[in-house]
């Protein structure tokens, strides 16, 4: 078997313990991970703590340390193939996705790295003439970045490459599942010559490992990415330290197809917003509504996509939809899809587990619109499972998109640019795709609010998220200070 490290303080070291990382498309064991436990986060955070603090990263100008970060996206760039074969047997992610997303990453890391040295303060217009006052943006600290295991090398470069680029040093916790491909990536860390301690990879499990994080005293910021459960765990641990948090959690975005739609573009989509990474996005549009009048017809459409769908073994270019990640999230959701059912949905297509070896799940299609409250229409599945609801009105199409606690993305399909328009400012949403889904780039915020978090990930805001605002103060007058008791 495969065997992987922590990396901490620029070295390579064995866990606490070991576990046994599963192949999902065999369900075999193929890797020894090792398990960082509270002596390994407490190293990882001093380590990181004491590299903010003092040695070579707080000396290095905002210029150099844009530098190292472009070296290690070409390492990244380079790397691509080896990345992407691991990330896929880690964790079942299709090889088509996990290489098209890489090229991805290393654009976000030269993106940060381009804005390193852009992250300026402000000179104050002050209202006394004897002072000059200006702002300076100083790095946050150690941030304690934690994410799920589905795409971790991308939610991972959302997260550090703002945090290295405004001068942050970073512990990040890989997932306990699928964590090969960030236990990798440390070696680009250390070849692009990064100092020991500025990043840090450890993974562990949530009790031991990332609620130590969590609560650490010498971590200042966390930028969390998982379930909504989880992040209030994680804003409990905070509590501890007071550290400053950004959440990226799940959503239940909705997919609005309206009858004037290009019904053959919005199915494309659709098939993409939902059985692309086999449904386990954040953004998965996993809500379809759709207007009475085309619900039959774009139905008949998305069915014949969905019974198209080549599902094969992850790491063989032509396959379409691989195995879940875990066996747990299967179990999870063939549960809430017999609950749906059971409570009057109409199984379109999908819904059987097949036979054999691996975490598989097909692509399934429920109507729902005599049960719109259904657990697959309320709940995120984190599955390839799409939950239809059909609406006559635009105002009708608003309210049922609004009626979740989620607000992370969601799509609108129309011909009608006045209608767009309404739908853009009526819906409750991080993200709104007008007649696309799921595109992404560095330089566009991503977030939501309500149960999918808060705080915006990409763009020139994600830096700033990673700095604190000092204040200076100096006064240009050699008079001495007149009367001590008068704030002035
Ligand atoms: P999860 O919340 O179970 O786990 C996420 C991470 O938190 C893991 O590394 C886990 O070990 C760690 N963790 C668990 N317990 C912890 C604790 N008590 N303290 C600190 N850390 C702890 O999430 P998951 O099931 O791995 O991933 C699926 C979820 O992630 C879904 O809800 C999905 O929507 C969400 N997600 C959101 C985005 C986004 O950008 N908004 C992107 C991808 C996934």
């Amino acid at each position: 078997m495969d065997r992987f490290q922590l990396y901490i303080d620029g070295q390579f070291r064995d866990g606490a313990a070991t576990f046994q990382s599963l192949d999902p498309a065999t369900g075999t064991p193929w890797a020894e991970m090792p398990e960082a436990r509270e002596a390994e986060v407490n190293a990882a955070v001093t380590a990181a703590h004491r590299a903010f603090r003092s040695g070579p990263w707080p000396k290095l100008t905002a210029t150099a340390r844009g530098k190292l970060l472009m070296k290690l996206a070409d390492l990244v760039q380079a790397a691509a193939p080896r990345l992407a074969a691991l990330e896929t047997r880690d964790t079942g992610k299709i090889i088509r996705e996990t290489s098209a997303q890489i090229a991805y990453v290393a654009d976000y890391f030269r993106y940060y790295a381009g804005l390193a040295d852009k992250i300026e303060g402000a000179h104050l217009p002050i209202d006394k003439p004897d002072m000059e006052v200006w702002t300076r943006r100083e790095p946050v600290g150690v941030v304690a970045a934690i994410v799920p295991w589905n795409s971790q090398l991308f939610l991972s470069a959302v997260k550090i490459g703002p945090a290295l680029a405004a001068g942050c040093t970073v512990v990040l916790k890989a997932s306990e599942d699928g964590p090969a491909p960030m236990l990798e990536f440390a070696r680009l860390v250390h070849e692009a010559g990064f100092p020991a301690g500025v990043f840090n990879v450890i993974t562990g499990f949530g009790p031991t490992c990332g609620a130590v994080l969590t609560r650490h005293p010498l971590v200042d910021h966390i930028a969390f990415t998982g379930g909504p459960e989880t992040a209030r765990a994680v804003v409990r641990g905070s509590a501890e330290n007071l550290a400053s948090t950004s959440l990226e959690l799940g959503g239940k975005s909705p997919f609005i197809v309206f009858d004037d739609a290009d019904l053959d573009s919005a199915a494309n989509a659709q098939v993409s917003g939902i059985f692309a990474a086999t449904g386990q996005s954040c953004v998965a549009g996993s809500r379809l509504l759709v207007q009475s009048s085309v619900k039959d017809a774009f139905l008949a459409k998305l069915k014949a996509k969905a019974e198209a769908i080549r599902i094969a073994a992850p790491d063989e270019m032509t396959t379409e939809v691989g195995p879940l990640c875990t066996l747990r999230q299967r179990d999870r959701i063939e549960r809430l899809v017999a609950e749906s059912l059971t409570a009057g949905a109409r199984l379109v297509t999908g819904g059987q587990t097949p036979e054999g070896a691996g975490f598989y799940y097909p692509p399934t299609i429920l109507d729902c619109s005599s049960v719109p409250d259904a657990a697959s229409v309320t709940q995120e599945l984190f599955g390839p499972v799409l939950s239809v609801v059909a609406f006559e009105t635009e105002d009708e199409a608003l309210e049922i998109a609004n009626a979740t606690q989620y607000g992370l993305a969601s799509g609108v399909f129309t011909a009608s640019l006045t209608r767009a328009h309404r739908m853009i400012r009526g819906l409750r949403a991080g993200v709104v795709w007008v007649n696309t889904y799921r595109a992404v780039s560095p330089i566009a915020p991503f977030g939501g609010s309500g149960l999918s978090g808060h705080g915006r990930e990409g763009g020139l805001a994600a830096a700033l998220d990673y700095t604190t605002v000092k204040t200076v103060w100096l006064r240009t007058s050699d008079a001495p200070i007149p009367d001590p008791f008068v704030m002035r």
